[in-house]
């Protein structure tokens, strides 16, 4: 019998080549979906590279017929919460109605082949917004503040609806999650890499926004654990995955610089007002006791030890 065989969207990105590595250790095959002309530095040459745009919904639900995946894995989102407010229609459809025509495609090939397909769609601590509790868990209200945020909720929600038709589906509503493989876009790696520059003395300050936003950063490869579990599981749910645990932006900064051994750095932070966002959720954090009790998932990663191999990788990139 051949082995189980699992499809990737927005498989270019950080969580994307984290999970390849992750399911071609476990002897999936994995195909991936990306843009054409899109660079995947980190996507391992074992994976069965398909080029398209997650929008054409036609040929998506093609190629999702004619693979006839086991495990369906829709990283593909405009991952930008500030670029969200550019271009809000697109954000619309590319972060929810794709998403539910990839349920939808999901849901065709769960039918005419008679096997479950196991749908996980990652979704975003963005769909709570100002939260009226925290920490986060499954039960607190949808309260999404920007248009990415919005679009990721309606995503979450037609996850729990196609639930609730018979497929395997699962939302995982992900805190922030970094690693080396960031891209400097976020502000973590835009942090360690400019930290970075400047102890190697090629770089003067570092530029920033809201220094006192609070999120709950975690280990990105901890996070592709949680969505691998959820799609073995016995059924699908809904799953807040976060450390439980939140820091400023400014504490990261102040972790950079510390683990970078760069002294009397205040100086080196610049706020531009250009930077902030229209509106900002002012502290996100979950809890991820569902996860724990029916996933057995745990992170393994703290924030210091985050930091420090952020910052370790980019010193090296210096030198
Ligand atoms: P997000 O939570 O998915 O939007 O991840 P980001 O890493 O982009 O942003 C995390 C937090 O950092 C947000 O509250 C931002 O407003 C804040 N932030 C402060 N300065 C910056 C910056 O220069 N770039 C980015 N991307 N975020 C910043």
């Amino acid at each position: 019998m051949p082995g189980p065989r699992a499809f990737i969207t927005g498989a270019s990105g950080q969580d994307g080549s984290y999970l390849a590595e992750r399911l071609l250790a476990d002897g999936v095959e994995v195909h991936s979906l990306t843009l054409s002309g899109e660079p995947a530095e980190f996507l391992p040459a074992d994976v069965v590279r398909h080029q398209g745009d997650l929008t054409d919904v036609a040929a998506t639900r093609a190629l999702l017929a004619d693979l006839a995946p086991d495990e369906v894995y829709n990283l593909a989102a405009l991952s930008s919460v500030a670029a969200s407010w550019e271009d809000p229609d697109l954000n619309a459809s590319i972060n929810g109605g794709a998403a539910v025509a990839l349920l939808e495609s999901a849901w065709q090939v769960a039918q005419v082949h008679d096997k479950q397909v196991a749908f996980v769609q990652c979704s975003s601590a963005e769909i709570f917004g100002e939260p009226s509790e925290s920490p986060q868990s499954e039960a607190t209200p949808l309260r999404p503040v920007n248009p990415y945020g919005a679009a990721k909720a309606y995503a979450h929600l037609m996850t729990g609806v196609y639930r609730s038709r018979g497929l395997h589906a699962s939302s995982m509503v992900l805190y922030n999650h970094e690693s080396p493989r960031r891209s400097p876009r976020f502000v973590t790696r835009k942090i360690t890499s400019t930290v970075a520059a400047i102890a190697a003395g090629k770089a003067e300050e570092i530029v920033l926004g809201n220094l006192d936003a609070r999120r709950d950063f975690g280990w990105a490869p901890d996070y592709v654990d949680a969505m691998v579990r959820a799609a073995r599981h016995g059924q699908g749910n809904d799953y807040v995955i976060a450390t439980g645990v939140s820091h400023s932006v400014r504490d990261f900064v102040a972790a950079a610089f510390t683990q970078a051994g760069v002294s009397d750095w205040e100086d080196r932070v610049r706020v531009d007002p250009a930077l902030l966002r229209p509106t900002d959720p002012t502290d996100l954090r979950g809890d991820a006791s569902r996860a724990r009790t029916e996933l057995g998932w745990a992170p393994t990663l703290e924030f210091p030890e985050i930091v420090k191999q952020m910052v370790e990788t980019d010193l090296e990139l210096q030198s």
